[in-house]
């Protein structure tokens, strides 16, 4: 987006005054990072903010500064401007399209950097080339000549920090790392963000992660595991322990798309977490389930049964090897 454009979503900031913030549902470090960076800025701007999230906080972002004034509903008074963060809809916000239209935010703005983005609202900033809706948030801040408060400093290195994967993704720029600078020139936490994201695992969690990557399979450039609520169980793990079992499936050298399955809890569907690397664009496979997401990591839900969902959506990957080599 060019500079005339922000100045444009400024404008549209500058003339309002209550904002309802929200993201997408089981919320990641951008998510949050993002949300509760933007309601910084909007306060330092004047403005009375509403952080909403229809899913819980996972535990590893609950130290973010302003975690603990995320509510969990939408306001039942009419905001000025609705900015909802990192989603392709409304439905993906988790939250009820009915309680959309009981708040009727008077404008809605949509920021977002998904290769799947849509333009569904009044104003819509979708630049998928950005690294993290963090990224943006960071632009927008900049444009604004805010100052970057300690705790919005966090924020944003944590949205930042956990959608390059750990500035690992290609998405990762030089700029990247510019900001990262600035941002813990800034006052941003970075070492009690890491401790937090990395080193605050629950026993579920490496457990669950055990269970899951001991019964891997692998075909050609494609790695695939799952874990079903029984295994959950006996490993004491919860969904939120589950994010992340991808991420060790694509390290393994020569594999170049890989997929979790997790049973979700009406035992009929399966939660995919897809990830790729080396040019595979897995984001096109979550589409044709009805997910989305980005090139390097997507996600979408399939029916079972599990043999069945595994064999559709492995099909699908290796095609997508294939049209790449
Ligand atoms: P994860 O595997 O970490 O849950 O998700 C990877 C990426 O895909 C994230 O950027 C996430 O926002 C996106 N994603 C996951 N599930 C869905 C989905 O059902 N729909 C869409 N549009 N994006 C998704």
């Amino acid at each position: 987006m060019h500079t005339d454009s922000i100045e444009a979503l400024l404008s549209l900031i500058r003339e309002r005054q209550t904002f309802v913030v929200t993201s997408h549902a089981r919320p990641d470090g951008d998510a949050i990072g993002s949300a509760l960076g933007l309601s910084y800025l909007l306060e330092a701007m004047g403005k009375q903010v509403h952080v909403a999230f229809a899913d819980p906080v996972p535990s590893i972002h609950q130290l973010l500064p302003g975690a603990d004034r995320i509510s969990r509903a939408l306001p039942q008074s009419k905001p000025d401007a609705l900015i909802v963060l990192e989603c392709d809809s409304l439905e993906r916000t988790g939250f009820r399209i009915a309680d959309f239209e009981r708040m009727d935010a008077r404008l809605v703005i949509n920021i977002d950097h998904h290769r799947s983005g849509r333009d569904y609202a009044d104003f819509n900033w979708i630049d998928a080339e950005a690294s993290a809706v963090g990224a943006m948030v960071y632009e927008l801040v900049i444009a604004a000549g805010v100052t970057i408060s300690p705790p919005m400093a966090t924020c944003l290195y944590a949205a930042v920090l956990t959608d390059t994967g750990s500035f690992t993704y290609p998405s990762t720029v030089a700029a990247t790392f510019g900001l990262a600078e600035h941002l813990l020139q800034s006052g941003a936490a970075a070492n009690s963000v890491a401790q937090a994201v990395y080193f605050s695992h629950t026993p579920g969690k490496i457990r669950a992660l055990g269970a899951a990557l001991f019964k891997m399979e692998i075909e050609d450039c494609v790695a695939w595991s799952w874990i079903t609520l029984e295994e959950m169980q006996r490993a004491s793990a919860t969904i939120e322990d589950c994010e992340g079992v991808v991420n060790y499936l694509i390290s393994i050298a020569g594999v170049r798309a890989a997929v979790f399955f997790r049973e979700v809890p009406d035992r009929e569907h399966f939660r995919l977490s897809l990830r790729s690397k080396n040019g595979v664009d897995v984001a096109r496979v979550a589409e044709a389930f009805g997910g989305g997401g980005h090139q390097n990591a997507s996600g979408c839900t399939v029916e079972g049964p599990l043999e069945l969902a595994k064999r559709r959506v492995v099909t699908e990957l290796r095609q997508a090897c294939t049209a790449v080599i």
